[in-house]
Formats: C-alpha cells, sequence, structure tokens
C-alpha cells in the first residue's frame, strides 16, 4: 500500500460519514474494517428465513434527515426512505394506545386532556426545526450558537429529567408515551440523560418524522459506500486493527471504534493523561435482540398500533420506568420494555409477499448472556394475543453476543458509551473539540464521540472536518453534495 492520507479503522456509519469527507477533500482514504461486510450498526441481513431480510443493529432512522451531515449529504435525495405517518406509539392495557402522529395536532387530539400540555411541550421544539438538530448534532460547539433552542430544550429536560416529571400530565397515556422514547437512553428514568434523548427523538418524530430505509438500514451504507468509492476512497473488510504501529503510514488515523478500543489499539501513542480521562468513560447498560420472520402482522389488539413505525412496550410510565431502573440495578426486569419495528408494513421488499419481519430489542444489564426471545415474545403477547402464533422463525444476540458481534458495543452497549447527561456533553471527554486527540493525527470518530449514538454520521464528520483543518489547514469543509449539485451551507 503506497502512502495514504487517511486510514479510517471501522466502516460503520460514522467511520464511512468521514471517510466521504475526508475524499471529498481530495484526501487518499483507506477504510479497514474487521468484519466482511461494512456499515457496523447499519447492517441489513437475512437472519433468520432465505427472503426475510433484518436489520441487525439500527432499523429506524430519526436522524436520517434531520442530521446535518445527511443534509449536506442530501440523503433523502440519493435513496428510498418511507416516512410513517405515525412515528411512534405505546400500547397499553385494555386495548388503548398512544400514538405520537407526525402531525402534533393529530397527536395531542388523542391524548385528551393531556393533549395540550403535549402540544406545550413540543410546538416550540419543533419550531426551533434546524437549531435544535445542530444543537443535538454536536453538544457543546453548537449549543453557543443557538441559544433559545438550548434553553427551551434545558428547561424542559429538567423538567422530564427531575421530580416533578409527572406534575404537567393527568392522565396514563402522555407519560407513558414520553417515557417509551425516554427509555431509549438506556438510564433510569426520570434523569437528565434520558429526558434529553427523549426529548430531542420525540422532537423529530414530529418535525421531519423517523423514517426508515427502503432496503433496510444497509442501503444508507451502501449510498455513503459508493460515495466514498466514487471519490477515490478504498475499503478493505475482514482486517482487525490490533496496533495503531502496524498500520500503513498515513498522516491521519480516524477511530470509528469505541473510546476504549482506540486506547487500546492507539496504545502509547496516546499520552497517559488523556488515556486516564479515557478510562473514566463509561459504558453503559445493555440491549438484547430478537429477530422475528412472520406469518401475518403482529395481531395488535389496537388496530392503529400496525400504522407506526416503531412501538414502545412496557405498560404504563411507573412500569417502564421500573422495568429501567431493575436493570440500572443489575437485575433482568420481570416486564421488560421492548422496542419493536415491522418495517415490512411500509417496505414489503423485506420479506416474501404476505409475510413480515419484526425488528426487537430490550434493556438488559451489561454483559447479559440471557436469551431474551421468551421474555419479548411475552411482553408483546400481552398487547397482541396470537403473536406467538404468526412467528415462523427467529434469531436472537444476547448482550455478551452484541460485544461479540461488534466491539465497540462494549457489554453489549449499543450506544458505544453511556447515555448519562454528563457524558452527552464530555464524549468521550469534556473538550469543544472532543474527536481530536492528544495525540498528532489521530481522531475518534465513532459514537464513543460526541453527540453519542444514532445513524447520523455527525461524530465522523466533525472528526474528519477537525482533522482536516488541523493536518491540512482546510478551513472550509468540502461539498458533500452529489456531483453537480450546488453546496448546501
Ligand atoms: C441492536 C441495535 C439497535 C439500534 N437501533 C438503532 C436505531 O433504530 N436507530 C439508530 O439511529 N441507531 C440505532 N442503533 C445505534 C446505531 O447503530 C449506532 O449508534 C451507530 O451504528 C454507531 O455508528 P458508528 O459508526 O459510531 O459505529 P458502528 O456502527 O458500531 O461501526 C463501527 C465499525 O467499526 C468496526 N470495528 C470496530 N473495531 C474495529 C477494529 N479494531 N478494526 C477494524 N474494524 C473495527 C466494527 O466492526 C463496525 O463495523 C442501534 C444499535 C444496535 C446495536
Amino acid at each position: 500500500m503506497s502512502t495514504l492520507d487517511a486510514i479510517v479503522v471501522g466502516s460503520g456509519p460514522n467511520g464511512l460519514a468521514a471517510a466521504v469527507t475526508l475524499a471529498r477533500a481530495g484526501l487518499s482514504v483507506t477504510v479497514l474494517e474487521r468484519a466482511e461486510t461494512i456499515g457496523g450498526g447499519a447492517r441489513t441481513a437475512e437472519l433468520t428465513l432465505p427472503g426475510f431480510r433484518h436489520d441487525i443493529c439500527s432499523a429506524v432512522h430519526p436522524m436520517a434527515f434531520a442530521s446535518p451531515f445527511f443534509s449536506e449529504f442530501r440523503l433523502r435525495e440519493r435513496m428510498e426512505f418511507v416516512t410513517p405517518e405515525i412515528s411512534y406509539a405505546h400500547p397499553l392495557d385494555g386495548g388503548r394506545a398512544a400514538l405520537a402522529h407526525r402531525d402534533i395536532a393529530l397527536t395531542a387530539e388523542g391524548l385528551g386532556r393531556d393533549g395540550r400540555a403535549w402540544q406545550q411541550m413540543f410546538g416550540p421544539l419543533v419550531a426551533d426545526g434546524r437549531a435544535l438538530a445542530e444543537v443535538t448534532g454536536s453538544a457543546l460547539l453548537r449549543a453557543v450558537g443557538h441559544p433559545v433552542a438550548t434553553l427551551r430544550l434545558g428547561l424542559r429536560a429538567l423538567e422530564q429529567g427531575g421530580p416533578l416529571w409527572n406534575l404537567r400530565w393527568s392522565g396514563d397515556a402522555a407519560p407513558a408515551l414520553l417515557s417509551g422514547v425516554m427509555a431509549h437512553a438506556v438510564q433510569p428514568m426520570p434523569t437528565l440523560g434520558s429526558a434529553a434523548a427523549g426529548l430531542a427523538l420525540a422532537t423529530h418524530a414530529h418535525a421531519a418524522g423517523w423514517p426508515i430505509p427502503i432496503g433496510g438500514s444497509q442501503s444508507i451504507i451502501d449510498t455513503l459506500a459508493a460515495d466514498l468509492r466514487a471519490h477515490g476512497g478504498t475499503i478493505e473488510t475482514g482486517i482487525d486493527v490490533t496496533d495503531i504501529r502496524a498500520l500503513p503510514a498515513s498522516r491521519l488515523v480516524l477511530f470509528d471504534t469505541s473510546a476504549a478500543g482506540m486506547a487500546r489499539i492507539a496504545g502509547d501513542r496516546l499520552p497517559d493523561a488523556y488515556r486516564a480521562r479515557l478510562r473514566r468513560f463509561r459504558f453503559g447498560n445493555a440491549a438484547a435482540k430478537v429477530d422475528f420472520a412472520l406469518s401475518a402482522p403482529v395481531p395488535w389488539t389496537n388496530p392503529d398500533l400496525v400504522r407506526s413505525g416503531t412501538l414502545h412496550i412496557g405498560g404504563t410510565r411507573p412500569e417502564v420506568a421500573r422495568g429501567e431502573r431493575d436493570v440500572a440495578t443489575g437485575r433482568i426486569p420481570r416486564s421488560p420494555y421492548v422496542l419493536a419495528s415491522q418495517p415490512t408494513t411500509f417496505d414489503p421488499s423485506r420479506a416474501p409477499a404476505g409475510r413480515h419481519v419484526l425488528w426487537t430489542y430490550t434493556h438488559v444489564p451489561a454483559g447479559s448472556t440471557v436469551d431474551p426471545t421468551e421474555a419479548i415474545t411475552r411482553q408483546i403477547e400481552r398487547f397482541a394475543p396470537g403473536f406467538r402464533d404468526v412467528i415462523l422463525a427467529s434469531a436472537s444476540s444476547s448482550a455478551e453476543g452484541l460485544e461479540v458481534y461488534n466491539p465497540n458495543y462494549v457489554g453489549g452497549d449499543i450506544a458505544s458509551g453511556a447515555g448519562s447527561f454528563a457524558q452527552l456533553l464530555a464524549r468521550p471527554v469534556l473538550s469543544p473539540t472532543p474527536w481530536r486527540t492528544p495525540a498528532k493525527g489521530v481522531y475518534l470518530a465513532s459514537a464513543s464521540a460526541s453527540p453519542g449514538p444514532g445513524v447520523h454520521g455527525m461524530a465522523g464528520w466533525n472528526a474528519a472536518v477537525t482533522a482536516l483543518r488541523d493536518e491540512f489547514g482546510v478551513a472550509a469543509p468540502p461539498s458533500l453534495a452529489p456531483d453537480g449539485a450546488q453546496h448546501v451551507a
């Protein structure tokens, strides 16, 4: 291999976002990926039966339209998405359900006497639109530039992240609906971390919606990889990078690994003091996953649920909070919180005609070896009696198994770092440019760096733009628009 400008270790969405940005700036770039296929947390494959294509990790993409990186890259013009009219929904006992429509007024209507409170909470956040996406897309750095949006989000996070979180609500549907989205953070509730993450995700649900890629998450990766190759970048799979000293010479090394993975691979290229700071970066609790091949759609008692792109299953706010508290204290919850999506409702190409795939995961303590299949099946049956009868096959992964699949998910932590409020700000360290390490040419580009988990490419983009400025004196980030299209500022 001749001397390169840049090596990116890992081909997840952040690694590819970094590589695309560097290649667009005219650098020679190679991505090295340990697995045999590219994509990290955005791969799609036949996990159960022939013809049933499952998203192995991410499935629903709240950031696909909201991410400033994907806007620059014009992702939605390059590939097809379907955006369900109901972004997420929350079944309750007795055949009831709370529904988060994209239309905030319709959502409020369905929430009865809490509808007004919902509208007051999310109306101003949705109006902040792009400012909020920038704030949550880059934490410290952009918050300063959007004080009003930051203040609005901050005040609401203080309310929903603290002991007064129930004051606003009088029924059980609205708080359950919000708790379902807050629980994405895998944190005890109420806490600032779960509130901030939940409010941001819920705002995207009303703003641009929660899109689902036609063909699965892999389509996002294939689109990024095609652009990288079109600009001279290369990707090599089956290469597990274990020591930075064994890499070919290059001016830059960007790590799409966990912070701990980078510390291990870079070794003493990183100063001791910085490695000590990385050791203080905490990994969180975990996910355990089950994919189902179904002979028919999930037979939800409430028929509206089939129109929702994502479901949060686990009952009322106190039940969801209890389940997350169990996980935080090292126990497998008796009544687990389950995330589910049946993408075939919107994209029938993922399964043979009339059949469906169902993507689910639940939260468990870090490192758990428990197979979640029975617990998830039971919880779905609670709101969809007869679910067992439509299961043709399933494939599962424990938390431990997720780390074997991808070492970025330390102990099964799918966020590559706990989602506490402190670690949303200091990720992996407190800095306006947390992607830069003290070692010349070494950058962290993964979900372990700000702004954290999700398929948005923001950590990779920020790392690449910082590296271009530091090492090549490139002041303006390159255009990422499809060739021939105008650069969008
Ligand atoms: C079960 C699950 C469900 C999820 N659901 C969603 C969702 O619905 N929506 C959403 O937005 N996000 C979701 N996520 C989170 C999302 O997938 C991640 O936050 C995102 O993929 C992080 O991107 P990344 O590029 O930082 O890292 P990753 O996607 O983890 O990619 C890292 C890549 O680096 C490679 N690698 C690691 N170490 C080495 C090494 N030493 N040498 C070479 N290669 C290496 C890995 O094999 C991997 O391909 C989910 C994750 C999981 C696991």
